[in-house]
């Protein structure tokens, strides 16, 4: 309500010096809340910017990524440009090539591993480049995830980012939805390699308690940013700015215009504390554990991939009998529990099958609603069997 009752519009320093200021004080906070490497903090070539999504943090890197590339090799060489992610990657960054002007023929989907828990393999990524540096195109981009939409899967950042530094690539990490988790000692290692890359994005708007819109990116040298995105018309010509001694965060977004979203961050990072938040996180994922054993408790049940965070991906068994492996069973289950208005899952497909996602997330979440939605499950489940599937 602050945040918006202010009513900043603060896209130069000289617009609103303390939307500026503390959004570079909470993005360092919250970098050294994550341990992200020293170069990610605004004393260092790096820094940390709020955008407004996750979608945008990819395609302004790309951007940088983009420039950075052109620079090196001539404008001409657009249509030569390569980026890779694996099939789990959110399709963010497919929209993100569109915008940038990558040609659709060169996003190179790298299938991820099904025995990895839908992370890819860094020898898949490796071999793609191989082809392409053969085949005369530049690859400059990779995309890893930790957390991936579907399943949750962590890539493997340490030989992604290996992989990146030794072809002089650009190296982004989406941790939209798990990066809050990596504030938990016990859960930082999923961020073991943040040190090779060149930008990184988690969304406090997700799991950490901040109303919509606040995802957090962080570059290693905003140098690249500034260089993609700035511009200087006569009408935002201020002392400040002259005397490059401020930070004006129109440089390093698409818009212009910014509400103060730092103050939202603020807020929540002031009321609640670190150990509030790290008991926050904690209390969901130990929700979800409780409801994969209770999947694990009905054999008529199976958890489909392991549970890293709060994410559980489970399904309904199919008889054998039945055709399409489970989809229409599972589909039918997820109808039904949805219908009831009570709880709301969704669903995925990881290698054919239709899975069904539940998600721990919310505030207001206790160990009695994961049971009663367990229960609902299982009642639904046994009005499908007893009709039409046996
Ligand atoms: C949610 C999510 C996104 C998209 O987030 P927006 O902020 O809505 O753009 C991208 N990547 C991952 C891994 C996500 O979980």
């Amino acid at each position: 309500m602050l945040s918006a009752a202010f009513n900043i519009v603060g896209f130069s320093w000289i617009t609103s010096p303390a939307a500026t200021e503390l959004e570079v004080i909470v993005l360092d906070w919250f970098a050294k809340m994550l341990k992200l490497p020293s170069q990610f903090l605004s004393d260092a070539p790096g820094g940390g910017v709020i955008q407004g999504t996750a979608s945008e943090a990819v395609l302004v890197v790309l951007l940088a990524a983009r420039d950075r590339t052109l620079k090196k090799h001539g404008k001409k060489s657009l249509e030569k440009l390569v980026v890779y992610a694996s099939d789990q990657t959110h399709s963010a960054l497919q929209k993100a090539c569109q915008v940038a002007g990558i040609f659709p023929e060169n996003f190179r989907v790298v299938k991820a591993d099904c025995s990895k828990n839908y992370a890819v393999a860094p020898e898949a990524v490796s071999e793609a480049i191989s082809v392409d540096l053969s085949s005369g195109l530049i690859p400059f981009f990779i995309c890893a995830t930790v957390g991936t939409t579907s399943s949750s899967a962590v890539d493997p950042l340490p030989e992604l980012g290996n992989i990146a530094q030794g072809h002089d690539m650009w190296f982004h990490i989406d941790a939209a939805y798990a990066g809050s988790a990596c504030m938990c000692p016990e859960y930082r290692h999923h961020l073991d390699g943040v040190e090779k890359a060149d930008s990184f994005n988690m969304n406090a708007h997700k799991w950490f308690l901040t109303n919509f819109d606040c995802s957090l990116l962080w570059v290693k040298d905003r140098s690249y940013l500034v260089e993609a995105l700035s511009t200087n018309p006569e009408f935002l010509k201020n002392k400040a700015s002259q005397a490059n001694s401020v930070v004006d965060f129109k440089d390093w977004q698409i818009p212009l215009g910014r509400r103060f979203r730092s103050l939202k961050l603020w807020m929540v990072l002031r009321l609640y504390g670190v150990e509030n938040l790290q008991s926050y996180i904690r209390k969901h994922i130990q929700l979800a554990e409780h409801f994969e054993q209770l999947v694990l408790s009905d054999s008529r049940f199976e958890v489909v991939t392991p549970r890293l965070f709060s994410l559980v991906c489970f399904r309904l068994l199919p008889p054998t009998s039945e055709y399409e492996g489970g989809r229409q069973l599972n589909y039918d289950l997820m109808d039904a529990a949805n219908s009831s208005g009570k709880i709301f899952i969704s669903h995925t497909v990881l290698a054919g099958k239709f899975v069904l996602r539940f998600a721990v997330g919310a505030p207001l979440t206790e160990e009695q609603h994961v049971d009663a939605a367990w229960k609902l499950l299982q009642d639904e489940a046994t009005k499908l069997s007893g009709s039409v599937y046996l």
